[in-house]
C-alpha cells in the first residue's frame, strides 16, 4: 500500500466525524441565539366522536358500532361525528391543534382512541355521545368524567352546555362520575352526552345542522372557559405569525423539513464512516489474506497489525454495533407495547351500552 493512498483513506474516514462535530454545536448555537425563532408549541385537544363504522356484507368479521338509534332512525354515530367535525373547525379557528379519533364513518376501538389522544399529547380530551332512554319524556345534557381529578373540567362543561343550550330548551343534568370509562387516558377528560335521541323534541333539534352546530359551540365554549391557556396560546400564535410572515405559510412543515434535513446530514456522515471503515478493512483483509483478518485487526487481537489498525475502522464497527443495539431495543419496546395493548383491549368495559 502506498503511504499516500493510506493517508487519503484516513482523511476520508475522519472527514464525516469532523463534519458531525462541526454541525452539532452550530445547530445548538443557532437555537440558543434566537429564542423567538420557533413558533409557540401546539395546544392539542383530542376530539372523539363516539361509535362509528358500517356493516360490510363482503366481510362479516368487520366491526361496526352505530351507537344508539333514536326517533326517526337517527343514528348516534353520524350525529356525534358531525358535532365533532364542527367542534374541530371552531377550535382550529382559535389556533388549537385538534386530534380526531375518527373523522369519518369508521370503527375504532376504545384502546385505539385512547392511544391517539396520548400520542398527540393532548391537553384535553372530549368524547361526544348522545343519550337515550326508554321514556321519551326524559331529556337534557349530561357530562360524565372518569375520575374526581377531572370534576372541575366536567363542571365547567356542564355549565356551558346549560347556558348555551337553554335557548333550545335543553336543560343541564349536571355531571356524573363514571370511572370505568376512559380510565387509561392521562389528560382532563369528559364525555358529553349532548341530548337525548329518544326525546322527540331533542331528536328533531339534533336532526338539523343548526342544532348540531349549536351543540358543538356549547362544547367549544366549555373547553375555552375551562382552560384560559387556549386564549393565551392564540395570542402568542398571532404575535408570532405577525413577526414571522415569511415562515408562517410553511409553519410546522418548515420545522419538520429542517429536522429532516439535519437527520439527513447525520445519516450521510454515518454512511461515509461505514464506507471508509469498510474500505480500510477490505484493503487489510486482501493484504493479510485471511477472512478473519479485518475482524481481528479491528478488535486488536493481532499484535503485528495492531499498530496499523485504523481508528476509523474500530469507530465504524462500534457505531454499527450501537445502531444495531438501538434497533433491537426499539423492537423489544414495540413488542411490550403490543402486549399491553392486547391486554387492555381484552379487559376493556365498553363505554356506551347503546
Ligand atoms: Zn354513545
Amino acid at each position: 500500500m502506498r503511504p499516500g493512498v493510506n493517508r487519503l483513506l484516513r482523511v476520508l474516514a475522519i472527514a464525516p466525524v469532523t463534519a458531525l462535530v462541526a454541525v452539532a454545536p452550530a445547530t445548538v448555537a443557532h437555537a440558543q441565539a434566537s429564542p423567538g425563532s420557533t413558533a409557540p408549541s401546539p395546544y392539542v385537544v383530542c376530539v372523539d366522536p363516539g361509535h362509528g363504522g358500517a356493516p360490510d356484507n363482503s366481510d362479516p368479521s368487520k366491526q361496526f358500532d352505530p351507537g344508539a338509534i333514536g326517533v326517526g332512525g337517527l343514528q348516534e354515530k353520524g350525529i356525534a361525528l358531525d358535532i365533532g367535525l364542527g367542534l374541530r373547525t371552531l377550535l382550529e379557528r382559535d389556533g388549537v391543534t385538534v386530534a380526531m379519533t375518527r373523522a369519518d364513518d369508521r370503527f375504532a376501538s376504545i384502546a385505539a382512541r385512547e392511544q391517539i389522544c396520548e400520542d398527540a399529547h393532548a391537553k384535553l380530551f372530549v368524547s361526544i355521545h348522545l343519550n337515550y332512554f326508554d321514556d321519551p319524556a326524559v331529556g337534557g345534557s349530561l357530562v360524565l368524567y372518569p375520575s374526581a381529578t377531572y370534576l372541575p373540567f366536567a363542571t365547567t362543561m356542564a355549565q356551558s352546555l346549560g347556558r348555551d343550550l337553554a335557548p333550545a330548551h335543553i336543560q343541564s343534568d349536571g355531571t356524573q362520575l363514571r370511572d370505568n370509562w376512559w380510565s387509561h387516558v392521562t389528560m382532563p377528560t369528559v364525555t358529553v352526552e349532548g341530548a337525548y335521541l329518544t326525546n322527540p323534541e331533542e331528536a328533531a333539534w339534533l336532526a338539523t345542522s343548526a342544532g348540531r352546530r349549536q351543540l358543538a359551540k356549547a362544547i367549544f365554549d366549555g373547553i375555552e372557559t375551562y382552560d384560559p391557556n387556549i386564549a393565551k396560546h392564540k395570542a402568542a400564535l398571532s404575535a408570532w405569525t405577525a413577526a414571522h410572515p415569511a415562515t408562517t405559510a410553511g409553519g410546522d412543515k418548515a420545522v419538520a423539513g429542517r429536522s429532516q434535513s439535519n437527520a439527513g446530514i447525520v445519516w450521510l456522515c454515518l454512511a461515509g464512516l461505514a464506507l471508509a471503515g469498510g474500505l480500510i478493512g477490505w484493503r487489510r483483509h486482501r493484504r493479510l489474506g485471511s477472512p478473519l483478518a479485518p475482524v481481528s485487526i479491528s478488535l486488536g487481537r493481532n499484535p503485528r497489525a495492531k499498530s496499523r489498525t485504523s481508528d476509523a475502522a474500530v469507530l465504524s464497527a462500534m457505531l454499527g454495533l450501537n445502531i444495531w443495539r438501538r434497533h433491537q431495543q426499539r423492537r423489544r419496546r414495540r413488542a411490550v407495547w403490543r402486549r399491553a395493548q392486547a391486554y387492555r383491549e381484552s379487559r376493556y368495559v365498553r363505554p356506551h351500552v347503546g
